[in-house]
């Protein structure tokens, strides 16, 4: 059985995401931080389409418990490793920057990009022995732009951007692939609050994107036919670019 391990698989674009690749005949391990009713959901829906997945629990945030919890699974399952890792789990905690807490700064930094360390570091070995490996960053357009009332975020997700680029060049002799995807507004539980229709009016495309239509996207990158797609950012923004 091939492995994906999605993280907040239990959401938005992650459950998206996680259906997508089940499809793709990947069995998916969905994380989630704390809401096991919606990771469960997840599951019950790619069970419901033929696949199957299983949930795993913990705080991308937290790098001592994120190598743990890999570990054991990696224990677990002697024969088998994650040889697709979708980085996506996020939060955004947005403020002018003069009103940003020390725990809105540190905790979008952790989250969104010491993340990208916490969990990719214990599966890339494997990858890399293996001669075969997709990563895919969930970035954003605010990484690319840098977005007043971000500036946490943008730092987050701009050095997810960079740390694609290189780890990138890295690993691509061993077959890995490391790519981000940037999306602009999409409609899931993030965009909750925010002003929809004033910022649908900026959008040339006119709408919210679909969870569904990145999880499209990353689904191409996590396939064969991407293998020489790598240190790639793409961006998926209905024409979003300012
Ligand atoms: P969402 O609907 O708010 O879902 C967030 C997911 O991340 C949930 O599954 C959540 O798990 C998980 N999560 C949050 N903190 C976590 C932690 N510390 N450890 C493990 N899991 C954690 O968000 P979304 O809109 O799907 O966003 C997914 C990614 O896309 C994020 O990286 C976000 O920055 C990026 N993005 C989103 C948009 C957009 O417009 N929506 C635009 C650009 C980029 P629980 O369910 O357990 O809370």
């Amino acid at each position: 059985m091939k492995y994906a391990l999605v993280t907040g698989g239990s959401r938005g674009i992650g459950k998206a995401v996680s259906i997508k690749l089940a499809e793709m005949g990947y069995k998916v391990v969905i994380n989630y931080a704390s809401n096991e009713e919606q990771a469960n959901n997840t599951l019950a829906t790619i069970r419901e389409n033929g696949g199957d997945g299983e949930l795993l629990k913990f705080d991308v945030s937290n790098t001592e418990e994120c190598a743990e919890v890999l570990a054991k699974w990696q224990e677990e399952h002697p024969n088998e490793y994650i040889e697709v890792l979708v980085n996506n789990a996020g939060i955004r905690r947005d403020n002018l920057m003069v009103f940003v807490e020390p725990e809105d700064w540190f905790g979008v930094l952790n989250t969104n990009l010491s993340s990208f360390y916490n969990v990719t570091r214990p599966l890339l070995t494997k990858m890399l022995r293996k001669k075969n490996g997709r990563i895919i960053n969930m970035a954003s357009l605010s990484g690319l732009n840098g977005l007043p009332g971000q500036t946490n975020y943008s730092a987050a997700k701009g050095g997810l951007i960079a740390a694609t680029k290189a780890l990138a060049q890295e690993v691509a002799k061993k077959k890995v692939t490391v790519n981000a995807v940037a999306p602009g507004f999409i409609k899931t539980d993030m965009v909750d609050g925010l002003d929809v229709d004033g910022l649908t009016a900026q959008i040339p495309a006119g709408r919210f994107g679909e969870a569904r239509e990145v999880a499209e996207l990353v689904g191409f990158l996590a396939s064969e036919n991407a293998a020489y797609i790598n240190g790639e950012v793409i961006s998926i923004n209905g024409a979003l670019y300012t």
